[in-house]
């Protein structure tokens, strides 16, 4: 049960499939709309396939504390070699939106907890400067670029417990299958989707700080926790709603003074503050009422810490995913860090300790289309569109011009494309430009499109397919949009909507992916591909059942129905492929075979 950092790479082929009812081209649920119920679970550990089968709901358990002073001594006497622990607890106190404005604020108590500490204000948080993505590196030691965590994803889906970036809870409780391990948030997404399940990880909510304080004294004292992370919410809602820096702002970070000031208390209560790390730091700031961008009201956090071993000053040269280096080294866990994890301890932060070289991992790619050269598109007659038949309704070759070579649809260039090296011969480059299919629209049929697709990443949400005004989820018709991370069908009949999300291969950027979207009338689900994999359904909701697939009349690759949407694709597209009816598992297989797959 120890020691286990495996790394399943493969099962990242698996793409991850997202069924929310999010906003779709905004942001995806706001915060302040976060599930703010009251749930306290402890579950078992993982390790342990029948304890782990459970995780049952319970309310912080009153039991009596365990003596953490005689397991410790136990644990050097019987094994010498396990590197001892320099704290015995370490609490990260995460203030959300606080960024560096705690140095503006009226913050006594924090100014006395790191009167001898070492501090900040330079910190660099992750981009884009989103509570997910910023707390995900937090935890996992890396940047959204590796753990993809998303506002919208966490919300609604567990972080895999088998990730090759695995938070420093699941680090640590491999080392320390007994110690008692909390995660109290008043924004609970990142105690559904950041903090894994099957850990034993007592997590905590509630709908306010004040009541989450109240919640963590009291978890404190009775379990004195060798790792507490502590995200309080009301800080950003007041950056949100009066602007960041200003006066609401500043007042409630000076709340959150008393907060954390009740949460010191409490260790030193239990005796443990002398043995404890004790954290203070942020997500994110903002500017204006909002966050997101790279100015440095945004990207720049404090970070401070006080503690036995804690020099005092400055940090130097630090980021957000450091974080979770530093956990590991205060609990002289730093031997376990994952190879995945681009964290490392700071200088100026520990008596003699200098940071070394940030470590580096390179994600190897996981199917030979993503590096392959081009090779020349197959003769006529032995082409992917000759599976299907008369079903083709368009076959788009790409190989220096938009026109068809298959099917009964016409097309027409819109503005520029680039022909560069495809899947097949050319591909085209949908920078400036889209193509436009007429002579068919899908209203109530079944219909299947797929194609290759290669880009560096892109950021909102432009199209990939559509026949909607993509300005609002809602409108009539569809669109297949292509996301940073992931991508996005959506469905509206002008009043309610669909939306599903298929997490990207975590390899995708800047390599060959085929992706497939299968539209069946008669199940009435949507099914999705990538790079030939096991199809993923997502059923249309019974208030689109029978509504048509029809919006502005208007087939448009690499734009919305308008033609005007302002996102543009980025991304070299090939093979497009339009058929009539769903796909089956036979057929993709057929066509994942014609690919070399
Ligand atoms: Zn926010």
């Amino acid at each position: 049960m120890k020691n286990r950092i495996i790394l399943f790479l493969c099962s990242l082929c698996i793409p991850a499939m997202l069924l929310t009812g999010c906003a779709g081209d905004a942001e995806g649920p706001g915060k302040a709309e976060a599930d703010a119920e009251t749930v306290t679970s402890a579950s078992a550990f993982a390790g342990d396939p029948e304890a782990s089968a459970e995780t049952p709901e319970l309310s912080v358990p009153d039991e009596a504390v365990p003596d953490e002073t005689v397991r410790d001594e136990t644990v050097r006497e019987e094994d010498p070699s396990e590197a001892s622990p320099v704290y015995g607890h370490v609490v990260i106190i995460g203030v959300d939106g606080g960024g560096t404005f705690f140095r503006d604020a009226d913050t006594p108590i924090l100014d006395g907890i790191f009167e001898n500490g070492a501090v900040t204000y330079r910190c660099l948080t992750s981009d884009p400067t989103i509570s997910a993505q910023c707390w995900g590196s937090l935890m996992t030691g890396v940047t959204p670029a590796f753990h993809r965590l998303s506002n919208s994803y966490i919300d609604a889906h567990p972080y895999p417990a088998d990730s090759p970036f695995p938070t420093f809870f699941r680090v640590v409780r491999e080392a320390m299958p007994d110690a008692a391990l909390g995660s109290f948030c008043n924004w609970n997404p990142i105690n559904v989707g950041i903090v894994e399940d099957g850990l034993g990880v007592t997590k905590g909510t509630a709908p306010g700080d004040s009541a989450l304080t109240d919640m963590i004294c009291k978890y404190v004292k009775n379990e004195r926790p060798a790792v507490l992370f502590v995200q309080f919410d009301e800080v950003d809602g007041a950056g949100h709603g009066h602007g960041y820096g200003g006066k609401e702002h500043l007042a409630q970070l000076h709340t959150e003074d008393g907060y954390i000031g009740r949460i010191r208390d409490a260790y030193s209560d239990s005796g443990i503050l002398d043995d404890t790390l004790f954290i203070v730091t942020a997500d994110h700031g903002g500017k204006g009422t909002s966050h997101g961008g790279l100015t440095d009201a945004e990207k720049y956090i404090m970070w401070a810490a006080a503690g036995k071993t804690v020099t005092p000053g400055e940090i130097r040269d630090m980021e957000i995913r450091d974080t979770a280096a530093v956990v590991l080294w205060a609990l002289g866990l730093s031997d376990r860090q994952p190879e995945t994890w681009t964290a490392r301890v700071p200088s100026g932060l520990f008596e003699g300790v200098e940071a070394g070289e940030r470590p580096v991992y390179e994600l190897e790619y996981l199917t030979e289309h993503r590096t392959r050269e081009s090779v020349p598109t197959p003769d006529e007659g032995s082409r992917a569109p000759d599976l299907f038949g008369d079903r083709v309704l368009c076959y788009l070759p790409f190989d220096g011009d938009p026109d068809p070579a298959a099917g009964e649809l016409t097309s027409e260039q819109k503005g520029k494309l680039y022909y560069v090296d495809g899947f097949f011969g050319n591909g085209a480059q949908f920078d400036d430009g889209s193509v436009s299919l007429s002579g068919w629209m899908p209203g109530m049929e079944s219909f299947t499109v797929g194609m290759w697709l290669k880009t560096g990443g892109v950021s909102s949400d432009p199209c990939l397919f559509s026949d909607k005004n993509w300005t609002s989820g809602s409108n009539p018709g569809f669109v297949l949009s292509l996301r940073d991370t992931d991508i996005k069908f959506n469905l509206g009949d002008g009043s309610s909507r669909m939306d599903s999300e298929f997490l990207l291969p975590m390899d995708f950027r800047d390599g060959w992916v085929y992706a497939v979207l299968a539209v069946d009338r008669e199940a009435e689900e949507i099914r999705f591909s990538y790079d030939f994999g096991e199809f993923q359904t997502a059923a249309i909701p019974a208030s689109l059942r029978g509504v048509s697939f029809d919006g502005l009349r208007k087939l448009n690759i690499g734009q919305d129905g308008t033609g005007r949407y302002p996102e543009r694709l980025g991304a070299v597209l090939d093979e497009f492929l339009l058929i009539r009816g769903a796909m089956t598992d036979e057929e993709l297989a057929s066509l994942a075979e014609f690919y070399g797959d």
